[in-house]
């Protein structure tokens, strides 16, 4: 048995499907004569035209034109008789087939590489993937494909890419296990948008699960086990359907409101990466949007930032999707682990203290624009607010709300229609933000809580660093400070005061939170039933007692212990 990080509950139990590249090993020695080894080397350079093909035909189903242009280029790399008739002059002087293969592709990456045309730059890293394909094919290793898979099956992974998760089939994936990564690492967060149960930062599954093991994974306590008694499936088998009975009763709270006992509301609403994402939030009776997460327009873009026009599609239908219901989009928050293809970012020490969100989007005001002015045409089609990540001061705020309100002014001396209600807000995910939120308030028309960052950020513990995993903890009394007071500063003005970091969806927190005063709560879309159950079996008076007593103790397991208490 394995131990990992409960990411995305559930209970799956399924065959071993391993996502890792296999080595390339490649030998000097040449086996077979010059004649065979032109045709093993024709051979396998026509299966990876016809694999490339179909990894086209498959993707063609979820990709854009312009995402599968990719996929001609390396064909078009494949098909290429210079390339071919290079490598069969070096296997007639005497190479092996998959020395010859190699060399010649390590020359055309050396010589696209040293291009200074950000085009033919591209073009190394294409050479390279048509180059590994080939030598897989030479060598007669498989590459997995998370497209091509078409029977059920636990993935499991060191981590799995925004690209990864975006070809997850559904329908075939039961849940996948990771051996690094925390609650919040991306991977984590598409997870939950999925809804596929996921254990992360499983330390050695990799090592130990074979591909066609057997795997019982239980992302409700984040436990793996691999190659399982009879026992051991009767019993996960039961659970996994007691989850799936709870899932479904909770069903009938889609449409209660989220109110105490003593008629306290609250606003609990879901978080997404993109339009397809609404349709979850809808049937998990979200109230709202409370965060869009917009970097994974930018993150599948493969060329070049997102155009207006292709942001705008995507803003308008989120907010028609959810039908006049409020929408919080967030602007651009890239850098830190999220990263683009076509723009490089400075090497830093520490990117995550470093040049990203609201601090790239001022220094890049042409790609800020883009997005609101997209996000101000998109306006008109819904109830939208707009937040800025990572904001640390003041100024920052005013600089971008300028931006805003500049790029407002000109559409509409363009004459296009922009609403006149547009919120505008900021998340408090840094310390000094959350510190001098009474003064944010005067100029923020809300605040949403990012506890994911303020966590990181409070407890100098990277978020995706299992090692110091035991820092991330949300019921801090250090951390419910830093909450109170931005709460309160939103208050001090008639501001709401929302939270979309993953606390908000945490059962153990909502008492307190609750207690607290906060207005909205935004979280995955699975959470969000659960917490509405929780928060209809509590008094409002009461929880203010709660939060009260929990901000005057000094650690997070008092404070754990004394929500265990109250909700006996
Ligand atoms: C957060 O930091 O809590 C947050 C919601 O943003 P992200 O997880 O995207 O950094
Ligand atoms: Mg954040």
């Amino acid at each position: 048995m394995l131990k990992g990080i409960a990411a995305s509950s559930g209970v799956a139990i399924g065959k071993v499907y391993k996502l890792e590249a296999p080595k390339v090993v490649i030998s000097e020695e040449v086996v077979g004569t010059e004649e065979e080894r032109l045709t093993e080397f024709r051979n396998a350079l026509a299966k990876t035209v016809s694999d490339i093909e179909k990894v086209k035909e498959r993707a063609s189903a979820n990709l854009s034109p312009e995402e599968l242009a990719i996929f001609d280029a390396h064909l078009m790399m494949a098909n290429d008789p210079e390339f071919a008739s290079q490598v069969e002059d070096m296997i007639k002087s005497g190479q092996s087939t998959a020395k010859a293969a190699k060399d010649v592709s390590d020359m055309m990456v050396m010589m696209f590489e040293s291009m200074d045309d950000a085009y033919f730059k591209e073009r190394a890293a294409d050479i390279k993937d048509v180059s590994f394909r080939l030598l897989c094919n030479i060598l007669g290793l498989t590459i997995p494909d998370l497209t091509a898979i078409d029977e059920e099956v636990v993935l499991v992974a060191n981590d799995l890419t925004p690209s990864d998760t975006a070809q997850l089939n559904k329908k075939y994936t039961l849940g996948f296990v990771t051996e690094i990564g925390g609650r919040t690492s991306h991977s984590a967060i598409m997870a939950r948008s999925l809804e596929i149960p996921a254990v992360v930062g499983t330390a050695g599954i990799m090592t130990e699960a074979k591909a066609g093991d057997i795997i019982i994974m239980d992302a409700l306590e984040g436990k793996v086990i691999l190659n399982p008694t009879e026992e051991e499936i009767q019993k996960y088998t039961e659970k996994k359907y007691q989850f799936l009975a709870e899932k479904e009763a909770l069903k009938v709270l889609k449409d209660a409101k989220s109110e105490t006992t003593d008629g306290h509301e609250v606003e609990l609403a879901g978080n997404i990466g993109g339009p397809k994402d609404v349709e979850g939030v809808l049937n998990n009776g979200g109230e709202g949007v409370g965060l869009f997460r917009t970097e994974f327009l930018y993150m599948n873009s493969e060329s070049d930032f997102p155009t207006e026009e292709e942001q705008f599609k995507a803003y308008k239908a989120v907010l028609e999707g959810m039908g006049g219901k409020k929408v919080v989009v967030r602007t651009l928050d890239i850098g830190g682990d999220k990263k683009l293809n076509y723009f490089t970012f400075p090497e830093e020490m520490n990117p995550f203290l470093g040049y990203r969100a609201i601090r790239f989007c001022l220094d890049r005001k042409d790609v800020f624009r883009t997005q609101l002015r997209a996000l101000l045409r998109a306006s008109v089609y819904g109830k939208l607010c707009i937040m800025f990540p990572m904001i640390a001061t003041v100024n920052e705020f005013k600089e971008a709300k300028g931006v805003f309100e500049e790029e407002k002014a000109k559409l509409i001396e363009e004459g296009v229609a922009v609403s006149d209600h547009i919120e505008v807000g900021m998340m408090v995910e840094i310390p000094a933000a959350a510190v001098l939120a009474d003064e944010f308030a005067k100029y923020a028309d809300f605040f949403s809580i990012g506890t994911n960052d303020l966590i990181q950020y409070s407890m100098a513990a990277d978020r995706m660093s299992e090692k110091v995993s035991y820092l991330y903890q949300p019921l801090n009394p250090s951390l419910l400070r830093l909450i109170k007071m931005t709460i309160d500063g939103a208050h001090k003005y008639g501001k709401w005061a929302g939270m979309c970091g993953e606390m908000a969806g945490d059962a153990m927190a909502a008492p307190v939170l609750l207690g607290l005063g906060l207005d909205e709560f935004s979280m995955s879309a699975t959470s969000i039933l659960n917490t509405r159950k929780i928060i209809r079996k509590l008094s409002y008076k009461d929880m203010q007692d709660l939060a009260k007593k929990a901000l005057a103790l000094d650690c997070e397991e008092d404070v754990a212990e004394l929500v265990k208490e109250t909700l006996k």
